[in-house]
């Protein structure tokens, strides 16, 4: 059997796309979300499914050991639950900005922590961080969202720097406009439909599973091998 991959954020959009993609390929998964109705619905061969929020640590540390009771050491941590709540600074309501710093960022850490040790211990091992386009830029109407994301590149480049020595690869996949749920949660309609606007004026956003077969090619590469950061988005993309 081919090792434990687990993927955070997989009821929907790209972490759901990733969960199919390892599943398809072979690989026992572990999906890991708030929503289980909806991963245990994928109902995807050598898979469990997680209730788990990522900012709770002793969940999603139950969660990992379950699966690796059933299925042996993670080999993979794909650290893709995220939200974006667009919105200018003056007027947006500062827990939407709590909820982007504590999911983005401390849930990001929250798997890091967990599986990293034994990853060094093993001498083998992938993280794998979704980052963004808006991870490397910033963009208006981002300024809380597009810090989240450079943290999640700095956390990244940083995790592989220290654990290179240890045969550990640390990849950032940053994606531009991908088809998902993420928009649906912006709480303002102007910039959402401005959003929505300018995704349809580049010929719209690619697909969850464009983002999810980058994942997969790097992660295959041989482990002395580390693709260290990915970025794709729409050909029409300019930012
Ligand atoms: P979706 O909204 O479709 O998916 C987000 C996922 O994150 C869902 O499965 C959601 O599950 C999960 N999630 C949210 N909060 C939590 C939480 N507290 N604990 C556990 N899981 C959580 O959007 P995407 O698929 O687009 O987003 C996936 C990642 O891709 C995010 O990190 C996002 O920032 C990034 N990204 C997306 C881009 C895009 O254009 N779509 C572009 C660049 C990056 P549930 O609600 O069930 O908990």
């Amino acid at each position: 059997m081919k090792k434990l991959v687990v993927i955070t954020g997989a009821s929907s959009g790209i972490g759901e796309a990733i969960a199919r993609k390892f599943s398809a390929d072979g690989y026992p998964t572990l999906l890991l979300a708030r929503r289980i109705d909806q991963m245990q619905q994928f109902d995807l061969p050598n898979s469990l499914c997680s209730e788990v929020d990522v900012t709770n640590i002793n969940s999603f540390k139950a969660a990992i050991a379950a699966a690796e009771k059933k299925f042996g050491p993670v080999d993979c941590l794909v650290n893709n639950a995220g939200v974006m709540l667009l919105g200018d600074p003056s007027a947006q309501n500062p827990l939407e900005w709590k909820t982007m710093i504590d999911v983005n960022i401390t849930g990001l850490l929250n798997g890091i922590h967990l599986v990293l040790k034994d990853m060094i211990s093993r001498q083998t091992g992938t993280i794998i961080n979704i980052g963004s386009v808006a991870g490397r830029k910033a963009l208006p109407d981002h300024a809380v969202y597009c810090g989240t994301k450079f943290a999640v590149h700095a956390i990244s480049e940083a995790v592989r720097m220290e654990t290179a020595k240890y045969n550990v690869r640390s990849i950032t996949i940053a994606p531009g406009a991908t088809e998902s749920e993420l928009v649906s949660h912006v709480t303002s309609d102007a910039i959402k439909d401005g959003y929505k606007g300018w995704a349809d004026s580049i010929g719209g956003p690619i697909k969850a599973e464009d983002v999810a077969n980058a994942v997969h090619f790097a992660y295959i590469q041989p482990q002395n091998v580390c693709i260290r950061e990915i970025v794709l988005a729409p050909t029409k993309q300019e930012p």
